[in-house]
């Protein structure tokens, strides 16, 4: 199988950016003193994101290092592979459903807990511009296929076909051999989850998709549902997942990972335990994919995955550096 690095990780340190992170003394809901205090460096503003798309969080890091804000960078970062016809996995080029249709998934989540999101939206570009509309034109966090689709078109959002040749040369063949069966993909996927923190300290996230390949005509994953595909407490950091989505809702991943880091988990501790707790459930599954990545509050991040082949990039404007992480665990 073909895998590619899992996240790549930017961030830097210069004079003008150098940001304490804003850190409340005690935890909102605890009470407790806030965990991971005392990690040196400030690493903030950065940006981070599942996968090796290296040009979102160029984008991202565009946005972050004028001085915008993490919702921006998250927004503008991810929209450059919903943009990329060659990414079949998320947004415009993405593949369709087992009926040749592509439906789209995509959530964003703010500093102060606003979020919205929409579901097997069909039609529509940047289904993570739409997403935010919903959180900042609607008193709704969600809006779900035909819905979405005509908020989107009174938003000023156009009509585009989304099913590119390839992808509907590639669902062609699929069709010849695969008896029609909905079966859950372990390869075709991915998803573009990415966070942020700006020179503030805030913290935002973003998450979009295409979802499984051939997927059954309504199937939704975990990526557009807070808490489950993307979660951000400003106090604490947020997380996001890709792979396999039934299996992220079903432990409700993100916000666990940051209830985790709340707990006094780094990030890296936090994915760790996201994943093994997936693996526990799944002792007869073989070969399923699941990833997490996550940010605290002082700009630390983590991944873990299940897959082979998986790297952990950090690079700052110091220069690039591979962790290759370990990270790798055997199911
Ligand atoms: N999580 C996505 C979904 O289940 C797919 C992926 O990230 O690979 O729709």
């Amino acid at each position: 199988m073909q895998r590619r690095k899992f996240l790549k990780n930017s961030g830097a340190l210069t004079a003008g950016m150098l940001t304490t992170p804003i850190i409340a003394a005690t935890d909102t809901y605890t009470n407790n003193p806030k965990p991971r205090t005392n990690v040196s460096k400030a690493t903030i503003p950065i940006a981070i994101c599942t996968w090796d798309f290296g040009n979102a969080t160029a984008k991202a890091w565009e946005v972050l290092s004028l001085g915008g804000s993490s919702l921006d960078a998250v927004h503008q970062g991810v929209m450059v592979e919903e943009n990329n016809l060659d990414n079949q996995t998320v947004g415009n080029g993405g593949r369709p459903d087992r009926d040749g249709n592509v439906t789209l998934d995509a959530c964003i989540m703010d500093k102060d807990a606003n979020c919205g999101a929409v579901l097997a939206i069909q039609n529509i570009a940047n289904p993570i511009s739409v997403a935010r509309k919903v959180m900042e034109e609607t008193p709704h966090v969600m809006l779900v296929g035909k819905g979405a689709e005509q908020f989107a078109y009174e938003q000023g959002f156009e009509k585009t076909n989304l099913l590119t040749e390839k992808s509907k040369k590639e669902w062609e063949e699929w069709k010849k051999t695969s008896q029609y069966k909905p079966i859950i993909n372990i390869e075709n996927h991915d998803t573009i989850g990415m966070l942020a923190i700006d020179k503030n300290g805030d913290i935002a996230g973003a998450c979009t998709t295409s979802g499984m390949a051939y997927k059954m005509a309504g199937r939704v994953g975990d990526s557009p549902i807070i808490g489950a595909g993307l979660f951000v407490d400003n106090e604490v950091g947020g997380a996001t997942a890709t792979g396999v989505g039934e299996e992220v809702v079903r432990t409700v991943g993100s916000f666990l990972i940051v209830e985790l880091m709340r707990q006094g988990k780094s990030p890296q501790e936090a994915c760790e335990e996201g994943v093994k707790r997936i693996i526990a459930k799944n002792k007869d599954k073989q070969d399923f994919q699941i990833g997490f990545i996550a940010i605290n509050k002082q700009g630390e991040t983590g991944a873990y995955c299940i897959h082979p082949g998986f790297t952990y990039r950090t690079y700052t404007d110091e220069g690039h550096v591979n962790n290759p992480s370990g990270s790798y665990l055997k199911s």
